[in-house]
């Protein structure tokens, strides 16, 4: 299938590594043009000339999202190159932790990681595809938001935030050419969820192969994702012929999620 995303300019934040990264080799191969952020430099750069590589066009932007001054840059430099038609918002999770010893200043630091950039992204790209009435926005969440995980409370808690942010604004922008939806990952093989693990060995006094084991027990296909799985549903969701879908939780999670919708 053609996704139709040839040419088109997309903005993906978190791209360094993991599934951002991911999805920005997926849409480039796809022939879109990408803008690539994160804090990493080095990390960028050695993804542009990846891409590159491959024949894809990509640009690389440095900056850490949870400062609104670098968020402006981004948004800047990244509509100096050319209409933003596709945003992939995505940064990394937050610190682990249990629900009832989370504190005020926690909740802060970590809507500035997972809600404030992607509502600062949105107002800033938003302007832009409704007069061009074309639009692809998509936020990395996490199947937390339909099955919250033990000791992710901010995770769970943030993320449940932003996509109801995103389905209010689904519904506004509808009629405009412009789709909005979250994509929840289940459990992806990336550096992120080595962290997880470490964290719930240690906190449950087992070895790290041992925490793994009792995860993929509970997923029905038997493994955790490949980045590139989740890559080629957000792939799907970005483009043009994903026209009529709009205002919904995706969730890519190997069959984990018990409840039934
Ligand atoms: P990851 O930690 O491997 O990668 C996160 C990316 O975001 C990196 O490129 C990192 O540099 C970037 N980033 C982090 N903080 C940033 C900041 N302040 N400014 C700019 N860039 C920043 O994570 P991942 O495993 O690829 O997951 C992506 C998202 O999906 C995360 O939010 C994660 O919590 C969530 N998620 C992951 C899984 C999984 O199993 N991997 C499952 C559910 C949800």
């Amino acid at each position: 299938m053609d996704l139709g995303i040839a040419g088109k300019l997309a903005l993906v934040t978190g791209a360094s590594q993991g599934i951002g990264r991911a999805i920005a080799t997926t849409l480039a191969r796809e022939g879109a043009k990408v803008v690539v952020a994160a804090r990493s430099a080095e990390k960028l750069h050695e993804l542009v000339r990846q891409i590159e590589q491959d024949g894809g066009e990509a640009h690389a932007i440095v900056a850490d999202l949870t400062r609104p001054h670098d968020l402006e840059r981004l948004v800047m430099e990244a509509q100096s190159l050319g209409p933003i038609e596709l945003l992939l918002g995505n940064t990394g999770g937050p610190r682990p932790g249990a629900a009832q010893h989370m504190k005020v200043q926690d909740v802060q630091a970590a809507a500035e990681l997972l809600l404030y950039p992607m509502v600062g992204l949105v107002g800033a790209l938003l302007p832009g595809m409704q007069s061009r009435r074309f639009g692809r926005i998509l936020f990395i969440t996490s199947l937390a938001v339909r099955e919250p995980i033990e000791n992710l409370a901010l995770s769970n808690t943030l993320r449940a935030a932003l996509t109801g942010y995103a389905k209010t604004l689904a519904r506004e922008v509808a009629a405009q050419g412009i789709t909005v939806n979250t994509l929840g990952p289940g459990y992806t093989l990336t550096e992120r969820v080595e962290e997880v693990f470490a964290f719930r060995a240690q906190s449950q006094g087992i070895p790290l192969e041992a925490a793994y084991a009792q995860q993929t027990a509970q997923i029905p296909a038997g493994r955790m994702a490949s980045p590139q799985e989740i890559a080629d549903v957000a792939a799907f969701l970005l483009s043009a012929r994903a026209s009529y879908l709009t205002g919904q939780a995706i969730m890519v999670e190997g069959g984990a999620i018990r409840g039934l919708v």
